[in-house]
């Protein structure tokens, strides 16, 4: 029987296995990617907003984050496929067929991207779906590209690619885009860029890569479709928490419900960081949960021991 068990090696559930060890809690990490640091490695901008340190991305920030993992005496298990979670008796079972027990447990799984379900979007993947602009906008000079989203990613990939790109089309469905005016300000100065608004893309085409996508326009009457070699799909994200759906409460987007202590409705179960946090994710946010877990957790152990 472990003390803790945390689910997530990102910032918010490394965080706490620090404090959990720094107060000696007998702490296991489970980690489904073979490596840790969760949204960090799709960090490609600086990061100067966390207090103390500034890094020019975020590999660097978790060099520096993996340098204080290292020294510190938790257990870490990376490539771990959880088969289920029994939040109330605090059981795990992974498919390898390892079964643990602690007398709580962390929930650090944080959001994924959302994806548009719709035809030939897992089709193309790696095959003109791009997945980031600023790692794989060289693979597409001069071509013609399609950004889906509204907000500061779309936007923000949009600028990126508008450097080497012949033509950018950003396409989004509400009236105005969610962007940060910095964003929107340059963006329509860029002359490449078409923002069409009020629209969405359909179907993405092509025979073995991207070559078209089918965009449906609110005032036309039917779709139309446009030739791009590459898509980028920046419509948001959604929080990890198919594991523990139906044990705790959430809210209507799928994010745990949980207390100032970061505690959820289910007695012991913690949820932090991005997966519990959807109006305001950042690092420091979910480094914070993880403390504040984490002493919760030790200052119960220790008045029931
Ligand atoms: C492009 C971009 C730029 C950003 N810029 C900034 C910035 O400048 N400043 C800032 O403060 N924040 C920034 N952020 C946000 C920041 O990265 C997140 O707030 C932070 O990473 C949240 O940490 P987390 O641990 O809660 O979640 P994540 O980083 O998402 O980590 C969750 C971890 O849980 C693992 N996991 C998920 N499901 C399971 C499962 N079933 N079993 C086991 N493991 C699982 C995942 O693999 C992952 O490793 C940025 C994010 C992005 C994408």
């Amino acid at each position: 029987m472990l003390d803790v068990i945390i689910i997530g090696a990102g910032p918010a559930g490394l965080s706490a296995a620090l404090w959990c060890d720094e107060l000696g809690l007998d702490t296991l990490v489970l980690e489904q990617k073979d490596s840790t640091g969760g949204q960090l490695h799709s960090i490609y901008g600086p990061i100067a907003n966390y207090p103390g340190l500034r890094t020019n991305n975020g590999l660097e920030f978790f060099e520096r984050f993996a340098e204080r993992v290292s020294e510190a005496d938790f257990d870490l298990w990376t490539g771990v496929d959880i088969e289920s979670v029994d939040l109330k008796t605090k059981r795990i079972v992974l498919r390898s067929g390892e079964e643990l027990t602690s007398i709580a447990i962390i929930i650090a799984t944080g959001v994924r991207r959302r994806q548009l379900g719709i035809p030939g979007e897992a089709e193309f993947a790696g095959r003109g779906i791009i997945e980031s602009a600023s790692r794989n906008r060289d693979q597409f000079p001069g071509q013609d590209v399609c950004v889906i989203g509204g907000g500061d990613a779309a936007t923000e990939n949009a600028l990126l690619l508008a450097d080497v790109c012949a033509t950018v089309t950003l396409v989004h469905r509400r009236k105005k885009l969610k962007a940060r005016p910095d964003f929107v300000a340059r963006l329509q100065n860029q002359h490449c860029i078409t923002v069409f608004s009020e629209s969405m893309v359909s179907r993405i085409l092509g025979a073995d890569s991207v070559e078209a996508v089918e965009i449906l326009r609110k005032e036309a009457l039917k779709p139309f479709q446009l030739a791009v070699r590459g898509v980028v799909v920046r419509i948001g994200v959604e929080p990890n928490t198919e594991l523990v759906h139906g044990q705790i409460q959430l809210d209507d987007k799928g994010y745990a419900i949980v207390t100032s202590q970061h505690e959820t409705n289910v007695a012991n179960v913690f949820a932090i960081g991005d997966v519990s946090n959807p109006l305001a994710p950042t690092i420091s946010g979910a480094t914070g949960a993880g403390a504040t877990a984490a002493k919760v957790v030790a200052m119960r152990l220790n008045t029931s021991k």
